[in-house]
């Protein structure tokens, strides 16, 4: 049985619509979400390495504690 790596990239994606724009994901994910003026999160557009345990670990979070569900993981294939 071989190790699985884990190859590519995630991106953290939020739906405008369910978000009720209280920041809590920011405070989540410091590194991956920042707030607007109203609290409305700002999404890093930037893909991240899967490998980056700690970012990763950090959007985990946000998903789960986003009371409204209005955030998801994407995982950006690696794949050309
Ligand atoms: S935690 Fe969820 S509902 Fe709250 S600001 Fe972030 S995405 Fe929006």
């Amino acid at each position: 049985m071989g190790v699985r790596r884990r190859t590519g990239e995630f991106l953290l994606r939020v739906n405008p619509i369910l978000c009720d724009g209280f920041g809590h994901c920011a405070e989540l994910a410091p590194d991956l979400v920042s707030v607007d003026e109203w609290g409305y999160p700002i999404v890093t557009t930037r893909p991240t390495a899967l490998t980056d345990e700690n970012a990763l670990e950090s959007a985990h979070f946000a998903v789960r504690g986003c009371p409204r569900q209005a955030l998801a993981i994407l995982r950006v294939s690696d794949e050309s």
